[in-house]
């Protein structure tokens, strides 16, 4: 009887792999599998695939001459320009393609070999599973940081090279599983060095038991902030079970090989849990990270030290009291990563924290958007990779399209600013009456505006 189901079994599967042949390729970036609005092709032995998606996951920019038909594509100094069903080029040389970028049902596809390689990925074929692996980076001194999409909740991946693994938070309870399956899947060994508690809110510390009892965790850090819940007191005691290393933030300085984690947080006294989270910045050479948790302004305008950083962790899910235009002059952040849930109640991310990190020019992916988030960086240069790719051109434009009423910013408050400036006043000031409405942002009173980095109006001394 055992064979008999074994052959049924082997039967179905070479049936599955003969369908699976004739089925759209799968393509995975760094781990990362890519989801295509149009299926990708695959012509004499090449396989086309959209545009947008391509170029987005691999953090190019893209532009389209519609006179020429011609797509050009830039990234970190290459140049790849792509004529419908014409030439190619890299840097302005030509290059042999045996099937060109073309038009189908009104996409554009582009050889996704081609465009990969010239941008610097290895390229792998496993013709099995019809499945085409990119690396963006390779080497042993890989660093990734993988942004869980855990919904409306935090759970951060590092892994360093040596398999040194850092967890910052682990989402809700029910998350736990989630977190561990993707651990186990993105080379996680059983050892988890280091794990960072931010703060003790459900949807940061919900799903970390589990991991205690998957992983062997090493060490713990917290922000000493205590919570009446059960799921705090348990994971209270698994994380300081047996001996483990388990330690209450305060400046402490981690290094695993040339990279470097600094916690930035030490004792404190906040009105709000949300501001005791702990706070740190992974150095990897010339990329820095900062992560956030769920600090608002009050713990982000005491951060001390060097803020740069090239990614940060927006704080707070978006939340409008996190992330002041103050403190995003400090980070000056290429990249902003928030951590949201799709239809959450709070309205995050604000559309207020969204114009302020556009103002600073940095280029938002979010989780409820964007799925898995990974940036992979070699300390000199970084790629961020997306799981899912949301409607909109680009992620940074992705919530002019996704706005919905609770993202509505406040449209009254004691005070008004102009998103193009720093200054705030009263409504009835002849300056405030200047602003456009586009531009207006408001604040419930002078310590929230000045958190938020603006000065009161010389006019109306608010
Ligand atoms: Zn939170
Ligand atoms: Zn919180």
């Amino acid at each position: 009887m055992k064979k008999f189901r074994t052959l049924v079994l082997s039967i179905l599967l070479s049936f599955a792999v003969a369908t699976a042949a004739y089925a759209a390729p799968q393509v995975i970036l760094d781990g990362q599998q890519l989801s295509f609005d149009v299926p990708p092709v695959i012509e004499n032995g090449s396989t086309l695939v959209p545009l947008r998606v391509i170029f987005e996951a691999l953090g190019a920019d893209v532009q389209w001459d519609g006179n020429t038909q011609t797509v050009t594509a830039t990234k970190s100094g290459n140049e790849i320009r792509l004529m419908i069903g014409g030439a190619a080029y890299k840097n302005g040389q030509e290059v042999q393609l045996s099937v060109p970028a073309k038009i189908i049902e009104g996409r554009t596809l582009v050889p996704l070999r081609f465009v990969s390689e010239a941008f610097g990925c290895q390229v792998a074929w496993d013709g099995t599973t019809q499945t085409i692996t990119i690396t963006s980076i390779s080497g042993t001194g890989t660093i990734k940081v993988h942004f869980i999409d855990v919904g409306q909740a935090d759970a951060i991946y590092i892994s360093l090279p040596d398999h040194n693994d850092i967890l910052i938070d682990a989402g809700n309870p029910s998350d736990g599983p989630t977190v561990i399956n993707y651990l186990k899947n993105n080379g996680m060994d059983e050892d988890l060095e280091l794990v960072i508690a931010t703060h003790p809110h459900a949807d940061h510390i919900g799903g970390l038991p589990p991991i205690y009892y998957a992983f062997n965790v090493i060490k713990t850090i917290d922000s000493g902030m205590y919570a009446d819940t059960s799921m705090y007191e348990n994971y209270l005691y698994l994380s300081q079970n047996e001996g483990k290393y388990w330690e209450v933030d305060n400046y402490q300085t981690f290094t695993f090989g040339s990279v470097v984690l600094q916690i930035m947080t030490g004792p404190g006294s906040w009105d709000n849990v949300n501001d005791y989270s702990v706070v740190c910045r992974l150095d990897t050479g010339d990329i820095e990270f900062l992560f956030m948790g769920d600090a608002g302004f009050p713990a982000e305008s005491v951060l001390s030290g060097e803020l740069d950083a090239e990614i940060l962790k927006v704080g707070h899910h978006g939340s409008r009291t996190s992330t002041s235009a103050a403190f995003l002059s400090k980070v000056s952040p290429e990249v902003a990563v928030i951590s949201v849930g799709t239809g959450n109640t709070y309205g995050h991310p604000t559309l207020e924290t969204l114009q302020r990190l556009q103002n600073a020019g940095a280029t938002v992916y979010r989780t409820d958007l964007n799925g898995n988030i990974v940036i992979t960086t070699d300390g000199k240069t970084y790629n961020t990779a997306i799981s899912k790719t949301s409607t909109a051109d680009t992620p940074a434009n992705n919530y002019k399209t996704q706005v919905t009423p609770a993202q509505t910013p406040a449209t009254t408050g004691a005070y008004v600013g102009s998103i193009k400036s720093n200054k705030y006043h009263y409504p009835s000031c002849r300056y405030a009456k200047t602003i456009l409405p586009k531009n207006q942002i408001w604040f419930a009173d002078a310590a929230e505006a000045q958190a938020a980095g603006y000065v009161p109006c010389g006019g109306c001394k608010p």
